[in-house]
């Protein structure tokens, strides 16, 4: 890592670093960021919002590249004064200004024919301000690493709600967004006729595109509709058009209504992927009842808010309903608090009742109110590659990562 003074590289904490990146400390597995730093300094970024994904399987870069200078991420560069030595530089006539000299006599090096220059010893910066936290945050969210443990099959998770706006469509976006970024091959089955999950990947969804309405009403294979999502490899979406409207009323007379998804999900080969989210419209009609078939786990997102609750009797039922007639291995294996304004007490109390309740398949991480994550979708990105240091990213990265984990746990 010494090598890279002067490089505009991270130093290393506990070492005398070069001003420019010592509120960042190395990456700790050095290639997955670098994939991140090098392709970044590619101009990847700034030529079309596309930033480098995270580490894609057998893709590490052979080599390490110098990152660009942390300017563009926002984090103050050669914000820290020069320590107590560089006040002790011999300065000659022609000689750069002490501040000049201390933060580029790094760049000279040894032998660099300077010997009356002190280098000076740079204090170790502060760096636990939010603002180096966030760009801490950020820089691990992008560079997708460590990647996290990936199922041993399929995972397939419908994420359901009959309540609008409690946060399913979010929930599913940033999740599989956070869960591709680490090493996992996502795709988002898009069952809600708003089209909302498929806004946020920002694929196409205009009425007549080949869609999920296809497959539950017209019968045709799964992988005819599956999009990939631009700027995050290993991330597919299946997407809802506003056809899917009227599969309602259309799924009605069709021959095992309830299991047009399950057989379509049948037929597709998902040996390559890791996980498959569903997202469901607000309603416990056929559409959700055919994600639930299709699906041995349900998350279920509670908004911490006064009626949360109301309307969670009536889906579990639906569960029960669905597990003892269509579905024998469907549970609910995922609850996940949205929402939370940590400045009311309502909001806390209702976390409370709702870990009281349902205990440990309650995720620990709870999604905050973030204007972040609401903003996202509206630039048909996720939250995670939107503000990746926002608290609603992090939080959604956190939720992904238990998930991850606690797969693991259960195999
Ligand atoms: P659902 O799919 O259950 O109807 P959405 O995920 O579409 O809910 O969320 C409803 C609205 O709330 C959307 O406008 C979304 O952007 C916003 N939203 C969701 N989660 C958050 C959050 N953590 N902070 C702020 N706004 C959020
Ligand atoms: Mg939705």
């Amino acid at each position: 890592m010494t090598a890279a003074h002067g490089l505009g590289w991270p130093g290393q904490p506990g070492q005398e670093g070069d001003a420019s990146g010592d509120e960042i400390p190395p990456p700790a597995e050095p290639t997955g960021l670098d994939s991140a730093f090098a392709a970044a300094g590619s101009g990847q970024e700034a030529a079309g919002g596309e930033w480098p994904g995270g580490p894609w399987r057998g893709s590490e870069p052979a080599d390490i590249t110098a990152p660009p200078g942390p300017d563009g991420l926002g984090w103050p560069s050669a914000a820290a004064p020069p320590g107590p030595a560089a006040a002790t530089a011999t300065a000659r006539p022609g000689d750069a200004a002490p501040e000049a000299a201390g933060f580029g006599a790094a760049g000279l090096g040894p032998g660099g024919g300077e010997s009356d220059v002190v280098i000076p010893v740079v204090a170790e910066p502060v760096s636990d301000t939010p603002i180096a936290r966030a760009a801490r945050a950020a820089l691990a969210a992008r560079s997708g690493s460590p990647a996290w443990p990936r199922p041993g099959a399929c995972r397939i998770i419908t994420i359901a709600n009959q309540k609008g706006g409690v946060g399913k469509t979010t929930t599913a976006v940033n999740l599989a967004a956070s869960l591709s970024l680490h090493g996992s091959r996502v795709l988002v089955v898009d069952l809600d006729p708003q089209g909302n999950a498929s806004t946020a990947l920002d694929v196409d969804h205009r009425s007549g595109t080949l869609s999920v309405y296809n497959v539950l009403v017209d019968g045709r294979p799964l992988s005819d509709v599956i999009r990939p999502v631009a700027g995050i490899p290993q991330l597919y979406c299946a997407p809802a058009t506003i056809d899917l409207a009227g599969a309602e009323i259309e799924l009605v007379p069709l021959v095992a209504r309830e299991s047009r998804l399950v057989r379509a999900l049948g037929g597709f080969d998902a040996t390559g992927l890791d996980y498959i989210f569903i997202d469901c419209p607000p309603s416990l009609g056929l559409l959700t009842v055919n994600a639930l078939v299709a699906a041995p786990e349900v998350l279920i997102p509670i908004q911490c808010e006064y009626y949360a609750l109301e309307g969670l009797e009536q889906l579990l039922r639906t569960v029960d309903l669905v597990r003892s007639h269509l579905n024998p291995s469907l549970t609910v294996s995922t609850i996940l608090l949205t929402m939370y304004d940590g400045r009311t007490r309502l909001a806390s109390q209702v976390a409370e009742e709702v870990r009281g309740h349902f205990g440990e398949i309650v995720l620990r991480s709870i999604i905050p109110r973030s204007v972040r994550v609401s903003e996202a979708p509206s630039y048909g990105q996720s939250v995670i590659t939107y503000d990746p240091g926002s608290s609603g990213a992090q939080a959604y990265l956190e939720a992904a990562r238990e998930m991850a984990h606690r797969n693991v746990a259960r195999t």
